[in-house]
């Protein structure tokens, strides 16, 4: 059965959640990979899906910044940045989606990066075949970046519509995407009842479980102070207000509170209808304190396969024989799994999704 059947059928899923990056890591897309991998050796019976965590602030580093390895660059690594951010940081889905012009320049910086690459292997008729296969590589994906930037309604929407075609179409994989902004309001019941467990969720984790969204897109902290609601003030558009137990459903249906990250965990085993998820390594300490007060609170904690690239693996597969020959002496970001996708969308001779899987561990 196809996996969007078996979704619908209600088959429990093997999800990712990540922030939908822009240009988005190796270590990123190898979890829809493991995901799938996952998948198969239970039997396949599962719906493998990747939940965006587009309900963040646009600030984080990872977020706003794609990087690939540069030969002739001082420190190796080429930073492509998405556009500028303007003022304070603000919800994902409240930025713009890329500009056409943005677009254009973004389609020209690769442009100069691949050919700079191709510039430092060794020449020959092989050097020549792989420039010329990474400028029509590079027409495609900018086809693919024009499309998304057209149908996307801000940039969180943009990486998450180039995520989903690294995935489903140069990878061949079938997960499903979900943008977690989207699918909250429809658990505004179980939002409801962590507002309600927030005095025992704060003594587990040291913070609440919600952020209150601003109307003017800041993301504001709810602070409780005995004997009264909690309260929140932002800083930017000078709106101030409590939120009663009273305005709870009618707020979470609005998406217009959002569980921080310990709730999200959380969440993960008791509203979603997961059996088990893959994740970077990264998450490992979120992961620990939600379990924690999951026991606290005699909640179900979702198993996660934490993982990373395991840092010896082989790179050839995901460059080419002689662009991972010439990157010998660079980078730890390939051997880290910070490298956009984008370079083996470029250079690698063909893309298996399974040797991304195989190139993790598990932490
Ligand atoms: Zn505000």
């Amino acid at each position: 059965m196809e996996n969007l059947d078996r979704y619908r059928g209600g088959a429990p899923c093997l999800r990712v959640a990540h922030q939908p990056n822009f240009l988005p890591s190796v270590n990123v897309v190898a979890q829809a990979t493991l995901t799938n991998v996952l998948n198969r050796l239970l039997g396949g019976a599962y719906a493998e899906t990747f939940f965006v965590v587009d309900y963040d602030v646009n600030d984080d580093r990872r977020y706003r910044q794609a990087m690939l390895p540069s030969l002739p660059s001082r420190d190796g690594v080429w930073r492509l940045p998405a556009p500028p951010r303007h003022g304070a940081p603000a919800w994902m889905t409240n930025e713009e989606a890329p500009t056409p012009d943005f677009v254009g320049l973004l389609g020209s910086s690769l442009r100069v990066w691949a050919r700079q690459q191709a510039a430092s292997l060794p020449r020959g008729a092989s050097r020549a075949r792989q420039r010329a296969r990474a400028d029509n590589r590079l027409d495609v994906l900018v086809g693919v970046f024009e499309k998304a930037a057209a149908d996307a309604a801000s940039l969180a929407d943009f990486n998450t519509l180039v995520l989903s075609w690294i995935v489903n179409q140069a990878l061949a994989l079938p997960t499903l995407f979900i943008p977690g902004s989207a699918a909250l309001p429809l658990i505004a019941g179980h939002l409801a009842a962590l507002w309600h467990s927030r005095a025992a969720l704060t003594r587990a984790c040291g913070a609440g479980p919600l952020w209150k969204r601003c109307v003017c897109g800041t993301r504001l902290e709810l602070t409780e102070y005995p004997g009264s609601s909690p309260r929140f003030g932002c800083a930017r558009c000078g709106r101030t207000g409590y939120v009663t137990d009273a305005d709870v459903p009618e707020l979470a249906a609005n998406g217009e509170i959002v569980p921080r990250i310990i709730a999200d965990d959380l969440l993960d085993a008791v509203a979603w209808g997961n059996i088990a998820g893959c994740d970077y390594r990264g998450g490992v300490s979120h992961y620990a304190r939600s379990a924690l007060a999951a026991r606290d609170l005699n909640l179900a904690s979702l198993p996660v396969f934490l993982s990373s690239r395991t840092p010896d693996a082989r790179i050839d597969h995901l460059s080419g024989q002689d662009y991972a020959a010439a990157l010998d002496r660079s980078p730890a970001l390939i051997a880290a799994g910070r490298t956009s996708m984008i370079m083996p969308l470029l250079w690698a001779d063909e893309l298996i999704a399974a040797r991304l899987a195989d190139d993790m561990r598990g932490t």
